[in-house]
């Protein structure tokens, strides 16, 4: 596909803007959409319809109602799994429509949309279909005149609420598991990001999901988030998005019925960059981990720790790189990097780059707004060198393609300023040492650590945070856990 390509189809693109209450088309109660604009260039994408108090309800209701009957919850593992995977292959042959509408809602690149975002969930979808049948309960030894049997039963109704950056990728990882185990599931999507994701579940409908089963919603956070954290017929509620709300939606459970909630949250992670590295593949990489995504990344590496040695060297790679990561055309499949989401929010990056550049930190690239499409809200990549680890700069999550750099001259003063924040989401660790990178690995309050690289990994190993990072991971074997409440039989034999 190319550019002009993009461009036809975009042009072209008409996205489903109602609530999909458990299989169905459904307006709003009270009537309320919010208009939608890309921030790829302005133009207006739809009204979304936002999903009051009483839509939540009704679709909580049909969720209840749909494990309740066991209808899904009941159904052969294999069966289920079969539908996943059917699924998967639906969202696959899709994958440039979903691409489109992800690049054009959230202003990403679109081949980065289709290369990677659409593989993602096409993969999570069949890996947790392919699970669904290998799960297997436990019979632990216990004296000869009883039977002991701890199993593993789908959980209820599941409330999943995710963020804007990654649509496709993050709502596949809460909602996979939570349907391969026979949850039901409501699932809240962000205002910013409402389309791509209605698409995927009318796909599953079409590959076989039962009515009632799955609802997708957009509304706002403090209305439809608010009551679906509160519903006392929600029994889990698995949350992506900033550290902030996931404090409210802690708060929602603990103040109705102490439903099991999984926080994944913000983070300031760093690479950390010793002499003995491959210096040039360190400094590319924490530039690529700082820019990628537009920087909207929960893990962005955006904080580069350099032993003072090779300073200079690593940060002229970092910069090197940041140079082939300026914004493009999201349309243009040469585009590195595309729009941030928002106006809104490329003004919040704007106000985080004025106040480093009015302290004691040096702006070595960036620092201002780019001209790429009319009507886009674009930001160059942005590097702020001999940044004070106390400053803002250091501490606080900017979420857009700002890049902190910091020296260090002491292995443990490395550990210390890495730890040094209230997130512990993810690390980056550079060194030939193994010693050193088993010992700095260890000592990183994070809940991923890469070795050599950043950002890499499969669906086989959790992604989650430490701190205020949040609790509870995505991905792997271990999320079915999330969704699933463990009971004890002890049957007494004689
Ligand atoms: P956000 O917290 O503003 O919104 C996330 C979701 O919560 C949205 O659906 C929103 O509508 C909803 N929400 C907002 N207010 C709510 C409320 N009062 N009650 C219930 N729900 C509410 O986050 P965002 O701006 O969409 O995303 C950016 C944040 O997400 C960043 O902090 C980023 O680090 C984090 N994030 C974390 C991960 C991770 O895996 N740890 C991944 C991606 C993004």
């Amino acid at each position: 596909m190319t550019h002009p390509d993009w461009r036809a189809l975009a042009g072209a693109v008409q996205p489903r803007r109602e609530l999909f209450l458990g299989g169905r088309w459904s307006e709003p109660l009270d009537g309320a959409y919010l208009p939608v604009r890309s921030p790829v260039d302005g133009r207006p994408l739809g009204d979304v319809a936002l999903a009051g108090a009483e839509d939540v309800g009704r679709a909580v209701a049909l969720a209840r109602a749909s494990f309740d009957d066991g209808r899904w919850s009941t159904r052969a593992p294999a069966a289920r799994g079969a539908v996943l995977v059917r699924w998967s292959e639906r969202c696959e042959a899709s994958r440039d429509e979903l691409a489109l509408l992800v690049s054009l809602e959230m202003g990403k690149p679109v081949a980065q949309a289709r290369d990677v975002d659409v593989p993602a969930l096409v993969t999570t979808l069949r890996f947790y279909g392919e699970a669904a049948d290998k799960v297997a309960d436990e019979l632990p030894w216990t004296d000869p005149g009883s039977l002991a049997l701890v199993t593993r039963e789908p959980a209820g109704v599941v409330g999943a609420i995710v963020p804007w950056n990654f649509p496709l990728t993050i709502a596949g990882w809460k909602i996979a598991p939570a349907l391969a185990v026979g949850c039901s599931v409501v699932l809240k999507l962000a205002e910013e990001a409402p389309f791509s994701m209605l698409r995927v579940a009318e796909l599953g409908a079409e590959a076989g999901l039962p009515d009632g089963v799955l609802s997708v919603l957009n509304g706002r956070g403090a209305v439809a988030g608010r009551a679906l954290g509160l519903h006392r017929q929600v029994d889990v509620v698995t949350f992506t998005g900033s550290t902030e709300v996931g404090r409210l939606v802690h708060s929602y459970a603990s103040s109705s019925n102490l439903k099991r909630t999984y926080l994944e949250l913000g983070g300031k992670s760093a690479n950390v960059v010793f002499p003995d590295a491959d210096l040039e593949r360190a400094g590319a990489t924490a530039a690529w981990s700082a820019f990628y995504n537009q920087g909207e990344m929960c893990s962005a590496g955006s904080r580069l720790l350099v032993h003072e040695d090779v300073h200079d060297e690593v940060v002229a790679a970092a910069l090197s790189t940041a140079a082939t990561m300026a914004p493009g055309d999201p349309l243009d499949p040469s585009s590195a990097t595309g729009a941030l989401v928002s106006e809104e929010h490329a003004s919040r990056v704007a106000g985080h780059v004025e106040r480093a550049e009015a302290s004691s930190a040096e702006l070595l690239a960036g620092g201002r707004r780019a001209e790429v499409v009319a009507g886009g809200s674009y930001f160059a990549p942005t590097v702020f060198d001999r940044v004070d680890p106390r400053q803002p700069l250091a501490t606080e999550e900017v979420f857009g393609p700002v890049l902190a750099v910091t020296s260090f001259s002491e292995e443990h003063e490395a550990v210390r300023l890495a730890n040094g924040t209230r997130y512990g989401l993810a690390a980056g660790v550079w060194t030939r040492d193994l010693g050193r990178a088993h010992r700095v690995a260890r000592a990183m309050r994070a809940g991923v650590v890469w070795v050599n690289c950043f950002e890499e990994g499969d669906l086989t190993v959790p992604f989650g945070g430490v701190k205020e990072s949040g609790h509870g991971s995505d991905k792997s074997l271990r999320a079915l856990d999330k969704f699933l409440d463990v009971k004890t039989t002890w049957i007494t034999l004689s």
